[in-house]
């Protein structure tokens, strides 16, 4: 397995293609640094006796150890393994832990190119297979590219007045295809080895020059990596590994680039394009019930401190906030323990989570993120937003004052009242926690697109049955 360094080295070799503030930038540009050091953890953590067993996992491929960023699910064990990595890792940094894109998107890619073939006698799977062993031999991060521009929502992609508000198609070849377009939002691929590319949502047989799924480096000639950063600055000074954290937020911009035919996993083949842009969601939502209760454990984790370091802990106005957020946390974390409990091995060999868990667990979380913010800010009090700069917490001037002035309990030093309010301002106010926040609403699909994949796959008409069982309008039992 790669380390942390030389995952960094491979980064800092790539092409520049990376754009930040109208700059062409290196992937070694200071500005990259608080992702890398978030993705660095998946690679140092991997021999850590408490991370080793959730961190490293043996390839159904080539029974060589790999690491789980790189796994295709093969269990019910496999999906809550997954589960519990991502919330420890999330826990552990504070944030995201951003590897689980790639994850996810080959997850979808071993399902969906397996149907395919199924149908049309096509190679894809094969083709995805023999990247798949690349992708875990070489350790290999990946940004998963799904979300299109879109241009006008109300059109489909071959409805739309410019043709290349999806990724398209433009051109067939003997050795690969052309395509064209823009992905929106896309998370951490200025800092991935690779892009993996799936359709955003469900195409028409108008719609099959659009459908198509495909891997390539994220230096490939012809990509243009537009990076919104952001980062958490460390106080000099006043260390904390919380502040080493930061993301970048991409528009990557396909302009006329080439892509192998290996590295093409669906190229018109509507339908399959469809099932992978739904199996890339399942997959996300599933990772979802693993990051978003990490984000409520540091949320609860600073607001319980800040409450205890106030002396307040045990008020009752307290206990209910901080029980709620315990709720909120645990409610999602058992919808995803559910829905790889009640999740299905596929013909592929794939086991994927149940959707309706899933997708409940993904709406929970994102219906309730703003929530779990506005009971920090409330348990903090207004200096979350308000904190002098570490700079004169620390200097000789003013600092005494600040340190006399922010003391609460007797027995807590100023300097730890200090640091646990630096990071509730962290979350409530920093740049990284604004991109955070729109993050939970909207990051795996908006709610509207959980409600759509629940109403989808819901079992209703069972629930009317049930009413007209219990008001004597049927007299047949409801289903077990
Ligand atoms: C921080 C962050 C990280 C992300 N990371 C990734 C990533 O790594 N990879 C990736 O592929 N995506 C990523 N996303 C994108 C995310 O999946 C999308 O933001 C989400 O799917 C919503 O799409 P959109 O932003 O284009 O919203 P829009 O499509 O612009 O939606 C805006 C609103 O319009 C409504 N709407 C849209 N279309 C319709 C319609 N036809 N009918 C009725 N209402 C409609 C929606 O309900 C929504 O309320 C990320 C997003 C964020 C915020």
């Amino acid at each position: 397995m790669r380390t942390s360094e030389e995952y960094k080295q491979d980064l800092y070799k790539m092409k520049p293609n990376v754009y930040i503030r109208g700059n062409r930038v290196r992937r070694d540009s200071p500005e990259l640094s608080g992702g890398i050091y978030v993705i660095s953890h998946t690679f140092d953590l991997v021999e850590h006796p408490d991370y080793k067993d959730l961190l490293a996992v043996t390839s159904h491929l080539t029974g060589k150890k790999i690491n789980r960023f790189t796994h295709i699910n093969q269990s019910m064990e496999d999906l809550l393994t997954k589960q519990l990595m991502i919330r420890k890792l999330c826990q552990v940094t504070g944030g995201c832990i951003q590897r689980c894109m790639g994850c996810d998107a080959i997850n979808a890619l071993s399902v969906a190119t397996y149907a395919v073939d199924m149908e049309y006698g096509t190679d894809y799977h094969k083709r995805f297979i023999n990247y798949l062993k690349e992708f875990q031999e070489r350790d290999l991060v990946a940004a998963c590219a799904q979300t299109d521009v879109k241009g006008d929502r109300s059109r489909r992609p071959h409805e739309q007045v410019d043709p290349d508000m999806y990724v398209r198609v433009v051109e067939k070849r003997s050795d690969g295809i052309i395509v064209r377009g823009a992905k929106n939002c896309i998370t951490m691929a200025a800092i991935a080895d690779e892009i993996i590319v799936v359709p955003t949502r469900a195409m028409t047989e108008k719609d099959k020059d659009w459908s198509v799924a495909f891997a390539i480096p994220a230096d490939t000639d012809g990509v243009k990596i537009i990076a919104r950063t952001t980062h958490l600055r460390a106080p000099e000074g006043l260390k904390m590994p919380h502040a080493n954290i930061g993301d970048d937020e991409n528009m990557i911009i396909f302009d006329d680039v080439f892509v192998p035919w290996d590295r093409v996993f669906i190229c018109g083949e509507n339908k399959y394009a469809t099932l992978a842009a739904h199996l890339f969601a399942l997959f996300h939502r599933h990772s979802y019930t693993g990051c978003k209760p990490a984000m409520t454990d540091v949320v609860t984790g600073f607001g319980a401190l800040i409450a205890d370091y106030n002396g307040v802990y045990d008020r009752p106005n307290i206990r209910e906030r901080l029980v709620e957020l315990a709720a909120t946390a645990e409610l999602v974390y058992a919808a995803g323990v559910a829905s790889a409990i009640y999740g299905q091995k596929t013909p592929a060999g794939t086991f994927i989570p149940n959707e309706v868990y899933a997708n409940v667990g993904r709406r929970h979380a994102g219906m309730h993120f703003y929530r779990e913010l506005e009971i920090l800010a409330e348990l903090a009090g207004g200096i979350s937003a308000t904190l002098p700069f570490a700079e004169d917490f620390l200097s000789e001037e003013v600092g005494p004052y600040i340190k006399k002035y922010i003391k609460r309990r007797a027995d807590v030093p100023p300097e730890h009242v200090y640091r646990c309010l630096y990071g509730i301002s962290n979350i409530l106010c920093s740049s990284l926690g604004g991109v955070m926040a729109v993050a939970g609403v909207h990051g795996g699909g908006s709610p509207v697109m959980e409600d759509i994949a629940i109403w989808r796959t819901y079992n209703f008409e069972e629930k009317k049955n049930i009413a007209k069982y219990l008001v004597g309008i049927s007299q047949e039992l409801p289903k077990v």
